[in-house]
């Protein structure tokens, strides 16, 4: 027996139409949230940038972090010769990678940038959290600007507000700059160190390398521990302070609800300052739709002879599709072909194909049946494209040349001249 294969766990097709289970959504469906995507961006003036899959696997590492699960963990890394890649697990660090490599800061201005394709990480599937997944985001390059932060918050809320989203949480924090965070670790693990045989595994592990990620954990007994824990916002440095109160009161003059979480890290560590997170309430444990922050010193991680200072988002696209779907939101139904041509005999099947792609050529949406099937079968193809118009033509409409056009709303047929045809469909294109 010959080998099948299936896709790799993980990893899915995304397909015309969807198929139970799949939990994805049809083609179309990707298309028009795309599309949503782009115009908010455009609205905003944000650029569309377009990274490699492949990275060098050290940007990834030293970019997002040795001691991040992404890359202590979660890297699809390979080596060829004597390069190591990295299918990208996230794309800020490649596009600062592009900013610096390709000097964008002068272009003068801020840099506004956006993007969207696949993302990789190597974890254990499970509903919202997949091996290949896709990333929309934006980066603002080059502003230090506390507006830079609410704006790039607001372009990400109002982008699912576009597709009927509303009740998404909106949470921010602060991290503190490079000078105050060591100071908060350290507290952090002079508070911990006593409270040792409480942690799970996970969070011992952390408490010697990367404390401030035992503030994300989900675990009933470890949060209750956190109730006593020193809180970062006593220790950051005061430009951070008042960056912080500088991003709520622009986040307040643009009726942005958000909620302030102490406890809000996120696990990159090329954070500083302002970190927000945007979830929703329908979609379970992966409750996270998207997630952000400042990231000023990610450019002098990667090479950068200079700090530039830089702000954004990234967010997914999987799971913005289970809100949807867990909030009913219906989007626009693949749109109907303008004509199906039925043609019954040999001479009609040598009339309707150039017919067809001359109906193309001049911009209606055709289809005609490519296996010389029954009228019966044809016409169930053209009710299953959702045709608007069917065009018949046999022996009869050959030699009278004309067709007979069916409405397919009102069941009405009418003959129009073959060379009034394209005429005729374009006036009632949908
Ligand atoms: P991060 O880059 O980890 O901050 O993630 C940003 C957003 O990407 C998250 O809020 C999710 O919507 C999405 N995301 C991250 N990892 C995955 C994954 N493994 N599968 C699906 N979506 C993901």
């Amino acid at each position: 027996m010959k080998k099948t294969f299936q896709n790799i766990e993980g990893t899915f097709d995304i397909l015309p139409e969807a198929v139970d289970g799949a939990a994805m959504r049809r083609s179309e469906a990707w298309q028009y949230v795309e599309e949503t995507i782009r115009a908010v961006m455009r609205r905003f003036a944000y650029e569309e940038i377009r990274t490699p899959i492949l990275e060098p696997t050290e940007l990834i590492a030293r970019g997002v972090g040795q001691l991040t699960d992404i890359v202590s963990k979660e890297m699809f890394a390979f080596e060829r010769g004597d390069t190591n890649y990295v299918l990208r697990p996230e794309v800020t660090a490649p596009v600062m990678r592009a900013y610096l490599q390709h000097h964008l800061g002068q272009r003068g201005g801020v840099q506004k940038l956006y993007y969207m394709g696949p993302c990789f990480r190597a974890e254990r599937p499970q509903k919202g959290r997949y091996r290949q997944f896709h990333q929309f985001g934006a980066e603002v390059i080059g502003a230090d600007d506390a507006r830079a932060d609410a704006e790039v918050i607001a372009l990400m809320v109002v982008v699912y507000r576009a597709l009927g989203l509303e009740d998404t949480v909106l949470r921010i924090n602060t991290l503190g700059d490079e000078h105050s965070r060591p100071r908060y670790k350290e507290a952090l693990q002079a508070y911990f160190e006593p409270h040792q045989e409480a942690l799970s595994d996970t969070s011992r592990e952390r408490l010697t390398r990367n404390p401030l990620r035992i503030l994300d954990t989900k675990d009933e007994k470890e949060r209750r521990l956190l109730d006593g824990a020193p809180r970062l916002i006593d220790f950051i440095d005061e430009e951070s302070r008042n960056h912080y109160e500088a991003l709520k009161a622009w986040l307040g003059s643009l009726d942005l609800d958000f909620v302030e979480d102490p406890f809000l890290v996120r696990g990159l560590d090329y954070y500083s300052r302002t970190a927000f997170e945007l979830e929703s309430p329908h979609i379970g444990a992966q409750s996270s739709l998207a997630g952000g922050g400042r990231y000023d010193l990610l450019a002098e991680e990667v090479g950068s002879k200079q700090r530039v200072p830089a702000v954004g988002f990234a967010a997914g696209l999987e799971r913005l599709f289970l809100a949807l779907d867990a909030q009913g939101i219906d989007l626009p139904a693949t749109p109907p072909l303008d004509a199906f041509l039925i043609a019954l005999g040999d001479e009609a099947v040598q009339w309707v194909f150039p017919a067809a792609h001359r109906l193309r050529e001049a911009g209606l949406r055709v289809g005609y049946d490519l296996r010389g099937r029954s009228m019966k079968a044809q016409m169930r193809a053209a009710n299953r494209q959702n045709a608007r118009y069917v065009v018949i033509v046999a022996q009869d409409e050959l030699e009278a040349g004309q067709a007979q056009v069916k409405n397919m709303g009102t069941s009405e047929q009418v003959p129009v001249a073959f060379d009034a045809l394209t005429a005729y469909l374009n006036e009632r294109k949908a």
